[in-house]
């Protein structure tokens, strides 16, 4: 009998199509702007794929091959939303509105005249924010990016609130849409840096900071506390907070918070060194004036398990710290959990932001939100709120956005399990190999396993601008078997070596999974495609160059030193792949021979992830000592499991 679907944490993801309006329009030359419209869709990709592997894996769990996961039982609800406020909301204006609102004027009259002023050659930028010209830029649709933001994070924080309200129960995940306590706000440009009303490092209005004020105003709560994991100091927020801190601890009235920041030290803003910036960023204060204020400084290390040690000895204290802030608060009805999620410490940021060589592995996503949505149960009834900051290259948003929203509906001692190796280099290159949209991306046709084709099914239903916020629903998977091959190889016709039959007949599970022919003594059809498999590796070399040339995008510096192979016509090694699909999915051969064929394909498969990653590992011409060192444990890694596939 089918178990049911493992029960996880629900989370509701918000989207907003707004914020991809705010572009560069001051010359025609965009290729030095890291905070680019683009970033939405990067960590959409990472959201569908969590929600697809979720999806996967809750299937498999539930020990049956028929039991499907329908969204009401799906943990992650995506929003899109269409929500916005303007400048006079009263959250906003709780922020930003000081000297009766000036900022907010002028902010609103640089946007609208953007375009005419750089039609008429000078910038849009205003002279008293000259020298910060560099990182800020404006059209006039980024006040609909701005307001569409601002109005997301707001209704991300009345969702959650009405969700923890008493007589709503967020442990049943089939339950309603209001039921999420905890959200992620997909939203751009990025907030963290901007001050009362001072703009700078890519961020106009502070979005965290007005979520938490809409909290207060709206709701009552008084105690916000903000963890930020940027790679950078979220020098504006923290500003913020001093400001109200102070206004609270003198009249004895009004809302608190906590900022708990853990960022490098010699990133922007304090990148230039000047003292001021870097005491700002290096602030460990707890209640005394009123203030609550926690900087960590992140760490270079040289092995995932002196990360983690850190993380357990150093990072974690921001918990420590937050916990003595709401000590006080009344049963958690008056705290609410913010978290300012920037992706840009990742591992996979571009060496060009990521200057200083300040890393962090992708599981530290996972794990961070987990621990702060452990911290939101104890303290705040569960209520989290997290908002997507910096970011930007397109495998860190990717990775970081994906292990992240595991990280918001995983719980400890489940049945079920996130696994850090859907984040795995080899999974992230596969799915950057099907969702790109430039030319010479994989046809749709070929056989995908099971997440991935979810994840491209999904992808889309991401796109558009609802009139009304609304809950997408996308339509549940079908557990069909794989699809024959149907796609015509580029160039020549394709040679079947069995005759197609009319449907397949194995499972894509029983295709990925099966061991079948690992043993001491090969069968024919073993040696057969063994010899295949060798033919095969001069051609999958020059194409798992153009992969990887894809895949490193702005991050390569440099030519690769590794020599080109070329070997078979790339046409003919594709009807080899599908030659062998076909064999796998033929209902009229026998059973042992078809799992045999599906075994050697995902060798294949995976000896074609394997090089992609190898050749993008190997890169000599790099310098840097951490890097490179990075670099050489991956490599041993991708050779230690050519070694457990026996591809060496
Ligand atoms: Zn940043």
């Amino acid at each position: 009998m089918a178990t049911a679907a493992p029960r996880l944490i629900p989370a509701g993801v918000f989207l907003q199509e707004a914020c991809a309006k705010h572009r560069y329009i001051r010359t025609n030359d965009n290729s030095g702007i890291y905070e680019r419209p683009e970033r939405l869709r990067a960590a959409h990709i990472g959201i569908a794929a969590a929600y697809a592997r979720i999806e996967c894996a809750q299937e498999d769990a539930s020990n049956s091959n028929s039991t499907t996961v329908t969204p009401r039982q799906h943990p992650l609800e995506i929003i899109k939303s269409a929500a916005k406020v303007d400048f006079n909301h009263t959250a906003v204006q709780y922020v930003h509105a000081v000297d009766e609102g000036l900022y907010l004027t002028n902010l609103t009259n640089w946007a609208e005249e953007s375009s005419t002023k750089i039609a008429a050659g000078s910038s849009e930028i205003p002279e008293v924010l000259k020298e910060l010209e560099d990182d800020l830029y404006l059209c006039p649709q980024s006040l609909e990016a701005f307001q569409g933001g601002l109005g997301t994070i707001c209704e991300a924080v009345d969702t959650v609130v009405t969700a923890s309200r008493p007589g709503s129960d967020s442990s049943q995940a089939d339950s309603s849409s209001s039921m999420s306590k905890r959200a992620f706000v997909v939203i751009r440009p990025p907030g963290h840096h901007c001050g009362e009303d001072n703009p700078n490092g890519f961020c106009f209005v502070n979005d965290v900071a007005v979520g938490a004020a809409h909290a207060y105003t709206e709701h009552n709560i008084r105690y916000a506390v903000i963890f930020d994991i940027d790679l950078h100091h979220g020098n504006g927020t923290q500003a913020i907070t001093w400001e109200i801190n102070h206004d609270t601890h003198m009249d004895q009235a009004g809302m608190r918070i906590f900022y708990g920041s853990i960022h490098d030290i010699l990133s922007y803003p304090c990148e230039e060194g000047k003292a001021d910036a870097i005491k700002d960023a290096s602030i460990s204060i707890g209640g005394q004036y009123g203030q609550w204020i926690e900087n960590i400084h992140l760490r270079p290390y040289r092995s995932d398990k002196q990360f983690w040690l850190d993380y357990e000895s150093l990072y974690s204290k921001i918990f420590e710290k937050a916990a003595a802030f709401v000590e006080d608060a009344a049963k958690g009805e008056e705290v609410m959990v913010f978290l300012s999620c920037g992706f840009d410490a990742s591992e996979y940021e571009s060496d060009a932001m990521s200057r200083h060589g300040s890393k962090v592995p992708t599981t530290f996503y996972h794990r961070f939100t987990r621990d702060a949505c452990k911290f939101a149960d104890r303290f705040s009834n569960g209520r989290i709120v997290s908002v997507m900051e910096g970011g930007y290259s397109d495998r860190a948003l990717t990775s970081g956005a994906m292990a992240h929203v595991c990280g918001l509906v995983d719980s400890d001692g489940g049945k079920f399990n996130v696994d850090p190796d859907w984040w795995s280099f080899e999974n992230l290159l596969m799915l950057e190999k099907y969702t790109q949209k430039r030319k010479g991306r994989p046809a749709r046709t070929t056989f995908l396993a099971p997440w991935l084709q979810r994840t491209l099914d999904i992808l889309p239903l991401f796109s558009g601008a609802p009139s009304t916020s609304q809950v997408l629903i996308p339509p549940s998977r079908k557990r069909d078997p794989p699809p024959t091959k149907t796609g015509r190889p580029r160039g020549r016709p394709r040679k079947h070596p069995l005759p197609l039959a009319g449907s397949s007949s194995i499972s894509s599970t029983t295709t990925t999974t099966t061991t079948s022919s690992k043993g001491p003594k090969r069968t024919l059809p073993e040696r057969q495609a063994a010899a295949s498999s060798k033919r095969r590796r001069l051609d999958i070399t020059a194409r798992a160059q153009d992969a990887a040339d894809s895949a490193t995008g702005q991050q390569a510096i440099g030519q690769s030193t590794q020599p080109s192979v070329v070997g078979e016509p790339i046409e003919q090694g594709e009807a080899q792949t599908a030659g062998l699909e076909s064999v796998a999915s033929t209902s009229s051969v026998p059973r042992d021979l078809r799992l045999a064929f599906a075994e050697e394909i995902r060798k294949l498969k995976k000896l074609e992830e394997n090089i992609a990653a190898f050749q993008v590992a190997y890169r000599p011409d790099l310098q840097n000592p951490h890097i490179n060192w990075v670099r050489t444990q991956r490599l041993k890694e991708v050779l230690q499991s050519w070694e457990m596939d026996g591809l060496t």
